[in-house]
């Protein structure tokens, strides 16, 4: 007969060893910025599955969130995810169905978004972009908050459809509407609708609940990326899905939340940048104050967004 003392002794010891495992991936090591931070995170290779509607689901886990659309004619990504998760994305994929990935979205060419396209391309897909999104990658790209500078990507790594107007794919009975934005994120960014799922994928537009990064050294503005907030929630209803670029899968009133937060902080940081103020002076006056509880917890803290929204304006 067991004796439960000893099996609450296994459990408890069981516990523990998850407790320990848990500590001792929480103080890996010293993570020297995002790029590193994001890396890391990909490297532990968990990807979660949340399967949203219909044919569509999310994972999440390799760096920016990836939408795929899975049905009878293979799949339809949106993002990459990074290059060390090929293993991990690969098997979330195989647990979708059996259909190869025809096509992959980079929403835009930060690597948290691209860095996959080699395998994926070998594997058959066609990698969707914009030319700017192509330019980036073809060449070195520093990104001066990150301390980071991304190398050109290998031939294998470049998009194969460079798209400048919106264009619907017919895939699997769904219209998928492929829409390159006017500079917002950065220069280059694409949104993805998926018409029958009701489901918008906005890349970096939109960080659910967080500042996010605007990419001003690659184009980025914070005025089109309200812009683009806006153009969203003109086109969508309470029913539809959202999956941003960072943060949990959201709704219309998530994303009017996060507008209003752009809105106010750029209205602050314009009338000071109109008083002559220098950056300095803007970024030590504070001017995400209000906002900062509810929005400044993940890698965009407050005074890099104040700093962002000064340089992008
Ligand atoms: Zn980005």
């Amino acid at each position: 007969m067991t004796n439960p003392k000893f099996v609450s002794k296994v459990r408890l010891a069981s516990l523990m060893a998850v407790v320990v495992l848990v500590i001792s991936t929480l103080s890996l090591p010293v993570v020297a910025g995002v790029f590193e931070q994001v890396n890391a995170e990909a490297a532990s290779g968990r990807i979660t599955v949340h399967p949203l509607r219909g044919g569509v689901t999310e994972l999440e886990g390799s760096g920016g969130n990836i939408t795929v659309l899975t049905g009878s004619d293979g799949k339809f990504m949106v993002e990459a995810g990074i290059a060390l998760s090929k293993k991990p994305i690969q098997n979330a994929l195989d647990t979708l169905g059996a259909g190869s990935v025809k096509y992959v979205v980079n929403t835009h060419w930060h690597w948290d978004h691209s860095d996959g396209d080699a395998w994926l391309h070998e594997a058959g897909a066609l990698v969707i972009a914009t030319p700017n999104t192509a330019k980036h990658l073809a060449q070195a790209s520093r990104v001066t908050n990150w301390n980071h500078t991304f190398p050109p990507v290998t031939k294998d790594g470049m998009p194969t459809i460079l798209l400048t107007a919106a264009k619907t794919y017919n895939f699997d009975g769904d219209n998928i509407v492929v829409t390159p934005l006017a500079p917002s994120h950065t220069d280059g960014d694409i949104s993805v609708y998926f018409t029958k799922e009701d489901v918008l994928a906005t890349g970096d537009t939109f960080w659910n609940g967080f500042y996010p990064y605007i990419d001003y050294e690659h184009g980025g503005k914070i005025n089109g990326t309200i812009s683009a907030v806006d153009s969203y929630l003109v086109n969508i209803t309470d029913h539809t899905l959202i999956v941003p670029g960072h943060g949990a899968v959201g709704n219309k009133a998530q994303l009017k939340a996060f507008r209003d937060m752009l809105v106010g902080i750029r209205d602050r940081v314009a009338m000071l940048k109109a008083q002559g103020k220098t950056l300095d002076q803007v970024v030590a006056s504070k001017p995400t104050a209000p906002f900062d509880a509810q929005w400044g917890g993940f890698i965009v803290k407050p005074d890099l967004f104040a700093k962002i929204v000064y340089l992008s304006l």
